[in-house]
């Protein structure tokens, strides 16, 4: 099926569903986070800021935000942008800097093109797997970044991350509790279970099924279950959530703490990398970055920044750790 079709498809499924959990977890959310009790935005980014100065800064990050200035209320930098860009890699690659991935990020969705302080979602798919990278090594604000200005975004736009949004917010919440709870709790802390796609909900003739790879969305039929999986691709989600509940969850404070320190070799980090296929090699990927098209197709990078359909990402970020070596 070709993308516009299936956007078509998509957008078709869309209206016919108006009240689909889909579309409504993204808004309520946001009402959770921004109801009382929690701060507002400016005081959560001064406690994640807090949070995360623990990581050491690598000598290139220093060096290439040392001398900022700020203009029109945005943060300048006296290096050319080309130099910069060279010495956050080359932080965030060698040595590992997490300070260096969340620039990378910033750096990359800028581009060039953009207007003032609006990031460009062309350079979307590019920049998130700096931003895995250093959410899985405990970053709260990678981890923040993922969530509110990918995974929100993707669920928007009728693409699932939810699962995603939920892993997240539980690990960044449990690890500090001053970080307000963005998970979305999945089916058992929910008061009403209702079918992702059509909204039908539990009754005494019929009971809802729920989706054995995450246990959080559940469906009336397999007809909504083959939707959900296929057409809105929760399958990829749902299969990076399982590399994660594996591979990250049981290594996070063991990863963190290492990198905190500055080890030098972290194997439980190396497996999670290279299970997640951020260490997959640059020719897999290497249209996606010069052209922005997948098979000569023009790409929307919104579809590129969850997974692929065995739960991998899209786009790598260095092929293997020079870290220790
Ligand atoms: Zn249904
Ligand atoms: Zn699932």
């Amino acid at each position: 099926m070709g993308r516009k079709q299936k956007l078509r498809q998509e957008r078709k499924i869309k209206n016919k569903n108006p009240t689909s959990a889909v579309i409504t977890t993204a808004p309520e959310a946001t009402v959770e986070v921004a109801s009382e009790g929690v701060p507002s935005e400016a005081a959560m980014t001064a406690i994640v800021v807090e949070v995360d100065s623990v990581f050491p800064k690598s000598d290139e990050y220093v060096q290439a935000t040392v001398d900022t200035q700020i203009i029109n209320g945005n943060e300048h930098y006296k290096l050319r942008p080309s130099e910069q860009y060279a010495l956050i890699k080359q932080g965030a690659t060698e040595h590992g800097c997490v300070h260096s991935m969340l620039l990378m990020d910033k750096l990359l969705r800028k581009g060039s093109t953009t207007t003032e302080g609006h990031y460009n979602p062309m350079y979307m798919h590019l920049a998130h797997p700096w931003l895995l990278e250093g959410a899985i090594r405990g970053n709260f604000r990678c981890i923040m970044t993922l969530i509110g200005e990918y995974y929100f975004d993707h669920a928007e736009l009728n693409r699932n991350a939810d699962v995603l949004i939920d892993y997240w917010g539980k690990i960044a919440h449990n690890a500090n509790s001053r970080l307000p709870n963005l998970a979305l709790n999945g089916l058992k802390d929910r008061l009403v279970r209702t079918c992702v796609i059509c909204s039908k909900t539990d009754t005494n003739t019929s009971t809802l099924k729920q989706c054995i790879g995450c246990s959080f969305h559940c469906y009336c039929s397999e007809t909504c279950q083959t939707t959900h999986w296929k057409d809105r691709k929760h399958r990829n989600e749902c299969k990076q959530l399982r590399i994660l509940n594996k591979y990250h969850k049981p290594y996070f404070n063991e990863i963190r703490d290492a990198v905190i320190r500055g080890d030098k070799e972290i194997p439980s980090l190396e497996k999670l990398r290279y299970k997640l296929g951020l260490t997959r090699p640059l020719e897999d990927y290497q249209e996606l970055i010069d052209y922005n098209t997948h098979d000569g197709k023009l790409i929307n990078p919104k579809d590129y920044v969850v997974a692929r359909e065995d739960g991998t990402v899209w786009v790598g970020s260095f092929p293997s750790s020079p870290i220790g070596t």
